[in-house]
């Protein structure tokens, strides 16, 4: 039996990663600009710093100024929505993003609408998210970006297949749907009352899975030569007391069926950032007035 080809998340986030480095230096040099993009992460949710300190790290190397601000987590709403007002108005900021989620007293959705639009690097705000709705040219969230941008390098041109959308959250499923229409897939978005979920992936040439449920997307869902990108990040325990990540997709039985698939860890994990780093100098290009590619959605 064939298998199907690894969709490699890890080397291509390298790659773009690389792009944007060249990028980051070509600006400095030529326009005198340093990209730069604030993180702010109030208390000290564990997984969320790591989160941080992985896009310091990573904002750092490819030549972008990173500006952490972190913040207890008695801080108060109305004093995160003056570090944002500050942040808006700073001109070597041109990325704001605000770690979710946000502690239990602050209105995240308040959070989210007092950043600037343009400044928006998680494509959050009402007005990117209508924009990407509307096919206008706003920020659009990473991770669907990230998996858009492999499938793309995978397949070319995405029009007339059909695509199923397993999850419909803000953050991952509706953007991606609508990232699908715009390449002129016929799209399908499947939740969790869906009546009958494997018929619906069996019919798609395109399996998006951002469900959040370890392994649940079988083998014998997937139409024979489909693209799966597994988004899931699941941690399962194991019987020897250890624990490893695994996919919304069986990867042993997909990996059979499908055409391509992405990994779990090393498919979409590593595109976020990328995309995050992307979507800054997006935002920096576009507030500079740069005539660079990255000023587009995408190259
Ligand atoms: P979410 O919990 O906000 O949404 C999950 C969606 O799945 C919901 O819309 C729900 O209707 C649907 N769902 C739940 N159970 C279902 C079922 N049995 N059948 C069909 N649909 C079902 O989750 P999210 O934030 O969209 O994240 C989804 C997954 O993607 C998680 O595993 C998360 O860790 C992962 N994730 C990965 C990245 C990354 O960088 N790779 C980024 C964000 C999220």
């Amino acid at each position: 039996m064939t298998q199907a080809k690894l969709i490699d998340g890890n080397e291509f986030s390298a790659g773009l990663r690389e792009q944007i480095t060249a990028r980051v230096q070509e600006i400095r040099d030529h326009h005198h600009v340093i990209p730069g993009l604030a993180v702010v992460l109030v208390g000290e949710d564990p997984a969320s710093q790591v989160y941080v300190r992985n896009k310091h790290k990573r904002t750092i190397e490819c030549g972008m100024n990173s500006f952490e601000h972190r913040l207890p987590v008695d801080t108060s709403e109305h004093q995160l929505l003056n570090l944002i007002e500050g942040l808006n108005d700073d001109p070597a900021v041109h990325g704001i993003l605000v770690q979710l989620p946000v502690p239990k007293h602050i209105d995240a959705e308040k959070v989210i609408e007092a950043i600037r639009p343009d400044k928006d690097v998680d494509g959050f705000h009402p007005m990117n998210v209508g924009k990407l709705a509307s096919g206008g040219l706003g920020l659009i969230p990473c991770t669907p970006l990230g998996s858009m941008m492999l499938l793309r390098d995978h397949l070319g041109s995405l029009s007339g297949l059909k695509a199923v959308v397993i999850g419909r959250s803000n953050i991952v499923g509706k953007p991606m749907a609508h990232l699908l229409i715009r390449e002129s897939c016929t799209v399908t978005i499947a939740h969790s009352r869906t009546r009958d979920l494997p018929a619906e992936v069996r019919a798609a040439d395109i399996v998006i899975a951002a469900v959040g449920q370890p392994e649940m997307v079988r083998g014998d869902w997937i139409k024979p030569g489909a693209t799966v990108i597994d988004v899931g990040i699941n941690r399962i325990a194991l019987p020897d007391g250890k624990s490893k990540l695994v996919g919304d997709v069986n990867f042993a039985e997909a990996v059979q069926v499908a055409g391509a698939i992405t990994p779990v860890p090393g498919g979409v994990g590593p595109m976020t950032i990328a995309c995050l780093l992307r979507n800054t100098l997006t935002a920096c290009a576009r507030l500079h007035r740069l005539d660079i590619p990255e000023a587009k959605p995408w190259s």
